[in-house]
């Protein structure tokens, strides 16, 4: 629109968008395309006339209005290749995998089975029967593609259509290879190997391209979606980036502080303090034994500290505790008497 002649009166803009005209007229059109390719600027006008590198695709007369869809049209076939744009890509593959909590904790290589269409072995993906190959398609003459032309109102436009004899292939195979039937591809069981990122979530997709299904008659392949499942761990809880551990005490052994020896997902034990005058659901926390939330951070593992009352006691249990709680009330009616506001015993 700068250069526009309607807009800027400058003379050099004129020769500015002569050129803009020029290229798009280049590049919305196949052959011109090809020619500007293979042989650049001048290769266009040693094979055009001036008058034929515009043909179809001027718009010198065009307002502003219309710069949109002129922009639309440039970039819409303009700038891709339309034959590649048609050849239909190999399908994308779902695979499922499910991994536990000591496979994400690191992140590591694992092998997925998947059953994929691959470029044939025996004729290379062409789809042509050994000893014979693909001839040029008559109707397009090669390119994939037929253009439709249509005049609306003052200009030309020009569709570019995926040939319908050889559905945009350029190329018919009259002999097709016996093993794929001229499809070029080839159904396969195949191991891929994948890495798992570290602390992967359950539900997440992994993508690894190119491991989809091959494209019929040597078209690009599709992508691979490993699907991750997270099995339930028979000890750990996930919770984000933390995992989450039941452990159990005694009464005593929560009043007088102890140790307990508590795995990890990284597979060793580690030794647990727990402090003296722990309270039952207590939680304590072992610092970057989780999972990993980043390259350099790890969550922490959790230790939920139940305390267990007993239900059966010897007699001299049963003393010994009695005897506790007596220290305990005296113990009380020592520490208020010190304070001045002692109570008087039952
Ligand atoms: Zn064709
Ligand atoms: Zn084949």
């Amino acid at each position: 629109m700068a250069y526009h002649p309607d807009r800027n009166k400058d003379p050099s803009a004129t020769e500015k968008f002569k050129q803009i005209s020029e290229a798009y007229a280049v590049l919305s059109d196949v052959d011109k395309r090809s020619q500007y390719d293979r042989y650049g600027y001048e290769g266009i006008h040693q094979t055009y006339s001036q008058e034929d590198i515009f043909r179809g695709a001027d718009f010198s007369g065009f307002g502003f209005e219309d710069f949109d869809d002129l922009l639309n049209n440039f970039f819409g076939f303009g700038f891709r290749n339309p034959r590649r744009a048609h050849q239909s890509r190999g399908s994308d593959l779902l695979a499922e995998m499910t991994l536990t909590l000591e496979d994400i904790y690191m992140g590591k290589p694992l092998n997925v089975e998947v059953d994929r269409y691959e470029r044939c072995q025996a004729c290379s993906g062409s789809g042509a029967e050994v000893g014979s190959a693909p001839i040029t398609c008559p109707q397009c003459g090669g390119r994939g593609q037929v253009r439709i032309e249509r005049r609306t109102g003052m200009w030309m436009s020009v569709q570019v259509v995926p040939c319908s004899r050889c559905g945009g292939r350029g190329k018919l195979i009259e002999k097709p290879c016996h093993v794929c039937r001229g499809r070029g591809i080839a159904r396969k069981k195949q191991t891929v190997e994948i890495t798992i990122p570290p602390g992967i979530e359950d539900g997440d997709r992994l993508r690894v391209p190119g491991l989809g299904n091959a494209g019929e008659s040597g078209a690009p392949p599709g992508d691979l979606y490993v699907e991750i499942a997270i099995k339930k761990h028979p000890t750990f809880r996930r919770m984000g980036n933390d995992v989450l551990l039941e452990t159990t005490v005694s009464m005593s052994q929560a009043a007088l502080g102890h140790s307990v020896r508590v795995p990890t997902l990284a597979g060793d034990t580690v030794e647990l303090k727990v402090p003296p005058g722990t309270q039952p659901e207590t939680l304590l926390r072992l610092k970057g034994k989780g999972l990993p939330s980043s390259k350099s951070s790890r969550g922490d593992e959790l230790i939920r500290v139940h305390v267990t009352v007993p239900t059966k006691m010897t007699d001299k249990q049963k003393k010994l505790l009695a005897e506790f709680e007596n220290e305990s009330k005296g113990g009380l009616f020592r520490l208020l008497k010190r304070t001045g506001n002692a109570p008087k015993l039952m």
